[in-house]
């Protein structure tokens, strides 16, 4: 059946998949629901976008997204309630930051109606598919990438922008055990670790193996001129607590702009909690965990919200991190999830209900 209005057109599927799937076991990222949102740019404009069974998406082999990388996405999250009623976080920043690493692929900017209107519609229209079991969230991955064709090393003139759903269980990964690397950088000053460019992720990859291949999980990156001072772990952003003050660096080109980092430093200042955004060194760190200082590490971002640190490899020497049962990382985690659950009340508005 297809519907279809100006700024929309509907086409459902005939064959839900949904009766074939275990909302109890659900893995993080792996399920997708019925329908996916495609709209496309040619001759110029966007044109209407569509909401159609998920499924397969036809490229010419010389779409310019496989030989120079235009592409960028967003990561997001849907949260179902106990009355069955459906939140977005800070959408609106997911939009702003989505078209923030478009421009700076030189790709076009995707029209607010069409991003937030057709989330919206595909929200309802799979609905059912969002999942309720505790920590459990609809994944939500917009992205885009130059789908016109041509070898030429220049900006295509064809794109596609899409939305799919992923009806995913709690992101737990357990605590973790990082390497502060200094050999290899995520991103550098002028570059484009800013933006959500599915390059920065490919380039993470193999030096992220040779940490695992050495016993860690994580790579901690250091800035890509002295690796003297910290600035992401994984792809995520980073905290530090020493003493009793709560650490994250300043955001740069070198790296991302946090909706979860932003928010945990709003909910910590709330919580009375004393927060510095400055530069941290690998060398205080290192200080900090000798003197005892050093009171917790995790990573911030939206999939796991926060990722405790329990270890930290510099120069092939390993630091604990110690157990509290008084951690940051988990009252901070508990009022954001709240916050996303409708558990508790929104004092910063950043709920934004789908109907
Ligand atoms: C997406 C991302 C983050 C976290 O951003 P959120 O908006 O909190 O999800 C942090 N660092 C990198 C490199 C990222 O790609």
């Amino acid at each position: 059946m297809e519907t279809a209005s100006k700024d929309l057109i509907i086409e459902k599927t005939a064959n839900s998949k949904i009766a074939q799937v275990d909302f109890d076991n659900l893995p993080f990222g792996k399920v997708y629901s019925d329908h996916m949102l495609v709209c496309e740019y040619k001759n110029g404009a966007w044109q209407t976008p569509k909401i159609q069974p998920f499924g397969p998406l036809s490229l010419d082999p010389t779409a310019k997204v496989f030989h120079y990388g235009q592409s960028i996405f967003e990561g997001m999250k849907a949260y179902k309630d106990e009355n069955g009623k459906v939140f977005l976080f800070r959408p609106e920043e997911n939009y702003k930051r989505f078209n923030i690493s478009s421009e700076r692929l030189a790709m076009p900017a995707v029209p607010e109606e069409v991003f937030m209107n057709g989330l919206n519609e595909l929200l309802k229209l799979d609905s059912d598919w969002i999942p309720t079991t505790p920590g459990s969230s609809m994944y939500i991955r917009p992205f885009g990438f130059a789908s016109g064709s041509g070898l030429h090393a220049s900006p295509a003139d064809e794109y596609t922008f899409a939305i799919v759903l992923a009806p995913s269980g709690s992101y737990f990964a357990g605590k973790v055990k990082v390497k502060i690397e200094e050999r290899y950088s995520r991103s550098a000053n002028g570059g484009v670790g800013f933006a959500k460019a599915g390059g920065n992720y490919a380039g993470q990859f193999y030096p992220t193996q040779l940490a695992v291949d050495e016993g860690y999980q994580q790579v901690i990156w250091t800035d890509d001129t002295s690796h003297e001072y910290i600035e992401e772990a994984g792809a995520m952003n980073v905290f530090v607590r020493i003493n009793d003050t709560l650490l994250t660096c300043p955001t740069s080109d070198r790296i991302l702009d946090g909706i979860t980092r932003k928010s945990i430093l709003d909910i910590a200042k709330a919580e009375g909690i004393a927060t510095e955004v400055r530069k941290i060194s690998v060398k205080e760190i290192i200080e900090a965990a000798e003197n005892g200082s050093l009171k917790e590490m995790f990573g911030a971002g939206t999939a796991a919200v926060v990722s405790p640190i329990n270890a930290f490899g510099f120069r092939g020497t390993d630091y604990d991190l110690p157990e509290l049962n008084d951690s940051y990382a988990n009252r901070l985690k508990k009022r954001m999830t709240d916050i996303q659950y409708n558990k508790s009340e929104d004092p910063f508005g950043w709920r934004v209900e789908v109907k």
